[in-house]
């Protein structure tokens, strides 16, 4: 790939998401191509990112005995599950839906993890039919179910407790998990007793610990603290007879969005390494769940302008993607960058509010962002690799995006664009009268 342009408009996503030659490519595919051959709101991910970032995963982890199981429901599209798996990647899912997905992308059962609070069943039996590598239980009531569905089909199933390590990731309320008050995990205090009462069980195999505290975290120290008391754990669980093959220390690393400077991979395992050797857990086989930090910034979204409506308060600019497409910023107060895909030096730059046509006044992209557009023009929101499509909704019945994967100068539709035809399939007209 040739050098970048000196000063392009802010963007995450380098080298793979680069402006050259005065236009926004993806890797060696220039974008305004994809957007005219696919149509907009159009998602595009790079295949080298997605590589990238989960080589920085495993090299931080090389000589351990380690796996990095992709947390799937930050982007659960099937090509994109398989590029994982076969960057080497066993996958942390969260629901049957999810089991089906991971096992149809290729991924060795044994590599799955299964998270969640509210597993049925029929998702137990499935994942044991499958053959997962762990569920990470997350209540005492779950257990006895597992324990009776996997006595049922004659199995054991291998269970880790997600323990709650009551640590802060300094993060959005709603993205925090590891606080005593959220719905995730068995409290610290009761994790000792949980674990003596899983190994009673006939069902269950205890294999391991577990913990998730949070997404988008920035920064090492609650990772550290949450490893401590975890570790502190792990002693007393141990001391007490039941032996721990592997830790889990989930996912939660954050992204660039707007000037975020997050630890890389490597940054934050040499210091999780550097704990657990010093307190003489370093030979204990590893498990993380990344989400975000394997997609995220693999992909944007490309969106056209549909309308400029200039006020007295504030100028809309509004565009074909709306919350239903990228619902972070109406979930969560989100930024994600919004740039042109081909910059304009003919007009001049306004502060606009970037919007969708759903009719919530929830439905924004962006507030406030300088940018010199007419109708007609492209626009990428960036960072929209995770937690995008996979949060997608038909409201206002509007079909899911297209997906596109790109590889070097090649590029392929990874998923249509949904027509109307789609999305009222499983539906039946009136009949009674
Ligand atoms: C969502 C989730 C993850 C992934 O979180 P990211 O912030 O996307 O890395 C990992 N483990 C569990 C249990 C999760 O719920």
């Amino acid at each position: 790939m040739p050098p970048a342009d000196p000063t392009p408009p802010y963007l995450p996503g380098a080298p793979y998401v680069a402006y050259r030659d005065g236009e926004l490519w993806v890797e060696d595919v220039p974008l305004a191509q994809l957007a005219r051959e696919h149509g907009t709101p159009l998602f595009v991910y790079s295949l080298a990112a997605l590589r990238a970032a989960a080589a920085a995963w495993q090299q931080a982890l090389a000589g351990r005995d380690a796996q990095v199981c992709y947390a799937m429901k930050a982007n659960s599209t099937l090509a994109i599950v398989q590029a994982l798996v076969q960057a080497g990647c066993g996958v942390d899912i969260v629901s049957g839906g999810e089991l089906a997905r991971a096992l149809r992308a290729g991924v060795a059962p044994d590599r799955i993890v299964f998270s969640g609070v509210g597993k049925t069943r029929a998702e137990m039996r499935a994942a044991l039919q499958a053959g997962i590598g762990c569920f990470n239980v997350e209540s005492r009531a779950e257990l006895e179910v597992l324990d009776a569905v996997a006595r049922e089909l004659g199995v054991r199933a291998p269970v880790s407790l997600r323990v709650n390590p009551d640590v802060d990731a300094q993060t959005h309320p709603y993205i925090s998990t590891g606080l005593r008050d959220n719905k995730f995990g068995i409290a610290h205090d009761e994790a000792l007793d949980a674990y003596r009462h899983a190994a009673a069980l006939p069902g269950l195999q205890v294999v391991g610990i577990d913990c998730h505290i949070g997404s988008q975290i920035t920064t090492i120290a609650p990772y550290l603290d949450a490893l401590d008391r975890v570790l502190d754990l792990v002693e007393a669980i141990e001391a007490d007879g039941i032996a721990l093959h592997h830790l889990d220390l989930g996912g939660g690393l954050g992204i660039e969005y707007h000037g975020e400077q997050p630890p890389t991979p490597q940054a934050l395992v040499q210091a999780l390494l550097a704990r657990l050797d010093a307190r003489g857990h370093g030979g204990r086989r590893l498990l993380f769940e990344p989400g975000r930090s394997l997609v995220g910034n693999a992909g944007v979204c490309v969106t056209e302008v549909l309308y400029l409506k200039p006020g007295t308060g504030k100028n809309f600019l509004i565009v074909d993607a709306a919350m239903n497409d990228l619902p972070r910023p109406a979930m969560y107060e989100a930024w994600h960058a919004i740039a042109p895909l081909r910059p304009r030096s003919d007009l001049p730059a306004i502060e606009w509010d970037v919007v969708g046509p759903v009719c919530e006044s929830g439905d924004w992209l962006g507030r406030g962002r300088r940018l010199a557009v007419q109708p007609g023009d492209w626009l990428a929101v960036g960072s929209a690799g995770a937690y995008c499509m996979s949060m997608a909704s038909h409201y206002n019945t509007r079909g899911k995006a297209a997906e596109v994967l790109v590889a070097g100068a090649r590029s392929q539709l990874i998923r249509a664009r949904e027509t109307v035809a789609d999305l009222w399939r499983q539906e039946r007209v009136l009949a009674l009268d």
